[in-house]
């Protein structure tokens, strides 16, 4: 059964997709499908098993409101020195799932944009910046500096208080919802079945497994769970612990005459992160809070004025923009806020708790779990 029509701007309904029946059996069901699960499948289907994605509203977690940037280097910070050569690979990575995604879907994907300028708005956000990035460059990352001409040149319109930021040339971003649409439309070309129920129930059978939804039963060899922040709890099998950090992000639209973001931009403004992440078609992602709050997907209003008086100061057109949306997401993290990725018990593999980064490391990810779950990585 084919996805819904591709058609048209990034919109919360483009990520809904047509549910197919669940058949009796598949070699692999993934439970989860967002960037992660989705991911998964797709390179599952592409080594020709045969896969079944599992989730009651696939692309809806925190994938559908994530920012899309590939941090490799803005994310590589002290407490996240060893996973430098994580985030270089997994950056590595999204040239050839691009490429790859592109020609499944019939349709070039581009990145929403290929670099990443960074400012500091007072000189104790600078110096911070500053520090940040002698460390990174310690570790060969690509950092340019940039004077307030070439600042401009690169971001128009930036608040009169910045003199000076950082070019972080690797560090390109992806249009989320448009990955995310690419992947289950691809999912549905090639064979796989995108079923809209939950997993309830993990059992061993005589040759493998019996996963019991929300609407029936499945038999399987392989299971591969990529459930976000939701509690993996599936029967007697233990799942690494994860806990959700939430996020509020806004969608915002320019009018015609608006000044256009088109490069990727991560401020510290009075010692609070903020960032704006644009899209082709003129929309700009205004993120993100981080909070430990358990599930609750409320957004306070002190928070989104927060967001938006910190954003004002980085870009004063921001005011002239439109609000879409203001979204809020769980971003799926582990003790050590390293993901897991690894076959736990024979037939069972994990690919959880991506944390910020869900989208910079996907395609690795993806590429790890179709290593484990065909045999050829151990
Ligand atoms: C505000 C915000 C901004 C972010 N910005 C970025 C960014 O710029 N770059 C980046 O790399 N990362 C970013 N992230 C992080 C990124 O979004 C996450 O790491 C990533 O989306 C995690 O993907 P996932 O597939 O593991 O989880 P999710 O996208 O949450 O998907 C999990 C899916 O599992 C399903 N599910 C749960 N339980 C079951 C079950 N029992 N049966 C079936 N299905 C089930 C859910 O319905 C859901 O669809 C951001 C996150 C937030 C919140």
């Amino acid at each position: 059964m084919r996805a819904t029509p591709l058609a048209g701007p990034p919109s919360p309904s483009a990520c809904i997709s047509i549910s197919s029946p669940l058949p009796h059996f598949a070699d692999v069901v993934v439970i989860g499908g967002g960037i992660i699960g989705l991911s998964c499948a797709w390179q599952l289907l592409r080594l020709g098993k045969s896969v079944v994605v599992l989730d009651p509203s696939p692309a809806s977690g925190a994938s559908f409101v994530a920012g899309g940037m590939l941090g490799a280097t803005a994310e590589t910070t002290f407490s996240e020195a060893g996973s430098v050569d994580r985030h270089l690979f997994a950056r590595a990575e999204w040239d050839p799932f691009l490429r790859d995604l592109s020609e499944d879907f019939g349709t070039s994907l581009p990145y929403a944009s290929t670099s990443t300028v960074v400012v500091g708005v007072n000189r104790s956000d600078l110096a911070e910046i500053d520090h940040l990035v002698t460390f990174q460059r310690s570790l060969n990352l690509q950092v340019a500096t940039l004077g307030r001409e070439a600042l401009d040149q690169l971001v128009p319109g930036l608040g009169r208080s910045l003199r000076q930021g950082f070019h972080l040339v690797d560090d390109a971003a992806v249009d989320n919802r448009l990955i995310l649409r690419a992947l289950l439309d691809v999912i549905d070309r090639l064979n796989g079945h995108l079923v809209h129920e939950s997993a309830e129930h993990l059992d061993r059978s005589a040759d493998g497994f019996t996963v019991t939804t929300s609407g029936g039963a499945i038999s399987t060899s392989h299971v591969v769970v990529a459930t976000g922040a939701a509690p993996a709890v599936l029967g007697a099998i233990k799942f690494p612990s994860i806990h959700p950090v939430s996020g509020v992000i806004l969608r915002l639209t320019p009018r015609a005459s608006t000044l256009r973001v088109t490069t990727t931009m991560r401020a510290i403004v009075n010692g609070r992160p903020c960032y704006f992440v644009p899209r082709s078609n003129g929309e700009l992602v205004l993120g993100a809070t981080s909070v430990e709050r358990g599930y609750d997907l409320s957004v306070t209003a002190g928070e989104l004025h927060q967001l938006l008086d910190d954003a004002r100061i980085v870009f004063p057109s921001i005011d002239d923009y439109s609000v879409q949306d203001v979204e809020v997401g769980l971003r799926p993290t582990t003790v050590d806020h390293n993901p897991v990725v690894a076959t736990i018990e024979p037939g069972v593999t994990v690919a959880l708790g991506h944390y910020r980064n869900g989208f910079l490391l996907a395609p690795a990810t993806a590429k790890r779990v179709a290593g484990l779950v065909s045999g050829s990585t151990s």
